[in-house]
C-alpha cells in the first residue's frame, strides 16, 4: 500500500516513491499524454505535457497520437477528449470533478427550452455535458465565442447556452440579440465588485483583467477581458507590472512562471472563503493522477450515439476557428 506526501509516496511508510518520476514512468508504459487545465494545482501543471484552456486542450486532444489521455481537468473536458478520440482511453484523476456551469444546464430542461425556439441555431459554450453538446449546432469557447457568432448570418436567431455572463458579453461585443440559457459558474460569479475597487485603490497602477464568465459588474471595471489563454498572453505583453486577475486563481501559477518580475493579485471573492478557486478543479491532485494511471481508472466514457451527435458541433467549432 502506498501513502503520499506532497510529491513523494512511500510503500508501507518505509520506501519513498518519487511521485513525479513514477508518473513519468507510467506515461512511457501507457504511451500516455497528460493534459492539464490552467486551473489545476501548480504541481499538476508542472508535470503536464500540455497546459491550456478549453480550446487549446480540445485541439491538443484532437491531435494526440498517445494511446491514453490523462485529463487533469473537469468531467466535461475529459468527455470532449473522448468525443474526439473514441478509440483512446481517457482517464480523469477524480470522477467527481464536475462543473457548476455544466450542471446548471440539465439535458431534459434544455431539450424543452430548445423546442420552444425551433428556428434558433444553438451555440453552446464548451463548458457543458456531452448531452448538451449533442443538442447543439456549434460549440464555442471563451476564446472564440465572439468570432464564431460574428460568422452567423444576421437574420439567423441564436440560442446561447449555458453561460449567461459569457452570452451577455458576446451580445455586447457583436451587437447580436441572442436567447440566453440562464446558467453560470459559481467561481466567476463570486467576485466582489466592492472589494475589487478597494483593491484597485490600494494598487492604483494595477490593471484589472477578467474572464468573460464574470458578471457585468466586474467586467465593466476591466482593462482587458479575455479567455484564460488571452489573459495569460496579455500579462506578458502589457507594460503594466501589476495585475488584478478576475478568474480562477490557478492561472496565476503560469503567469508567475512566464514573468516572475510582475505582480499578480487574485481578484477577491465576496466572502473570506477561497471561492475564487474552483472546488471541482481542485479535487484533482498529483496523487490521484498517479493512481488513475496506475489503475487505468476512473475512465470517462460517452455512448456512441451521443458521441457522434456531439462531435459535429465540436468539429464545426474547430473548422470555424481554424
Ligand atoms: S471554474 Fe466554473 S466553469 Fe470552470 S470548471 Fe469550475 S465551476 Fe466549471
Amino acid at each position: 500500500m502506498f501513502t503520499f506526501s506532497s510529491t513523494q509516496a512511500s510503500v508501507n511508510d518505509t520506501q519513498p516513491l518519487d511521485l513525479v518520476a513514477a508518473i513519468q514512468t507510467l506515461k512511457q508504459e501507457l504511451n500516455a499524454v497528460i493534459l492539464a487545465h490552467y486551473y489545476q494545482e501548480p504541481e499538476i501543471q508542472d508535470i503536464a505535457d500540455f497546459i491550456g484552456d478549453s480550446l487549446g486542450l480540445s485541439r491538443q486532444a484532437a491531435s494526440t497520437s498517445a494511446d491514453v489521455i490523462v485529463f487533469a481537468g473537469v468531467h466535461f473536458m475529459a468527455e470532449t477528449a473522448k468525443i474526439l478520440n473514441p478509440t483512446k482511453q481517457v482517464l480523469i484523476p477524480d470522477l467527481n470533478a464536475g462543473c457548476s456551469l455544466a450542471d446548471s444546464c440539465p439535458p431534459d430542461a434544455f431539450a424543452a427550452f430548445k423546442a420552444d425556439h425551433p428556428k434558433h441555431l444553438v451555440i453552446s459554450y464548451i463548458n457543458c455535458t456531452a448531452e448538451i453538446k449533442a443538442m447543439s449546432d456549434i460549440i464555442c469557447t471563451s476564446s472564440n465565442a465572439v468570432e464564431l457568432v460574428r460568422q452567423i448570418p444576421q437574420d439567423q436567431p441564436i440560442i446561447f447556452a449555458p453561460d449567461q455572463n459569457l452570452g451577455r458579453y458576446v451580445m455586447a461585443q457583436t451587437g447580436r440579440d441572442m436567447v440566453l440559457w440562464k446558467g453560470s459558474c459559481i467561481v466567476h460569479e463570486t467576485f466582489s465588485e466592492r472589494r475589487l475597487l478597494e483593491l484597485k485603490v490600494e494598487h492604483s497602477s494595477a490593471e484589472i483583467i477578467a474572464h468573460p464568465e464574470c458578471e457585468a459588474a466586474i467586467l465593466r471595471h476591466a482593462d482587458y477581458i479575455g479567455s484564460t489563454t488571452a489573459l495569460l498572453n496579455y500579462t506578458q505583453q502589457s507594460s503594466a507590472d501589476t495585475f488584478i486577475v478576475a478568474t480562477e486563481s490557478g492561472i496565476l501559477h503560469q503567469m508567475q512562471k512566464q514573468n516572475p518580475l510582475k505582480h499578480y493579485i487574485p481578484a477577491p471573492p465576496t466572502g473570506t472563503c477561497a471561492c475564487n478557486e474552483c472546488p471541482y478543479m481542485r479535487l484533482n491532485t498529483l496523487e490521484k493522477v498517479y493512481w488513475a494511471m496506475k489503475r487505468r481508472s476512473p475512465e470517462v466514457t460517452v455512448s456512441e450515439q451521443t458521441r457522434i451527435a456531439a462531435l459535429k458541433p465540436i468539429q464545426r467549432m474547430l473548422d470555424m476557428s481554424a
